[in-house]
């Protein structure tokens, strides 16, 4: 397996809907089914706003 953390400008962020917390979507937690989850306020596609 390839591991390379290059700084080559194609980071992605994840931006929370619910609170606009912003963070690496490397260094956030995901839920089972893969999506995003906010590391401040918890939410998650899988939830309602
Ligand atoms: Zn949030």
């Amino acid at each position: 397996m390839t591991d390379h953390h290059g700084h080559d400008g194609t980071e992605s962020y994840f931006e929370c809907a619910l609170c606009g917390a912003t963070d690496r979507s490397d260094a956030i937690d995901y839920d089972t089914l893969g999506y995003p989850v906010c590391p401040d306020c918890g939410f998650g596609p899988g939830l309602s706003v």
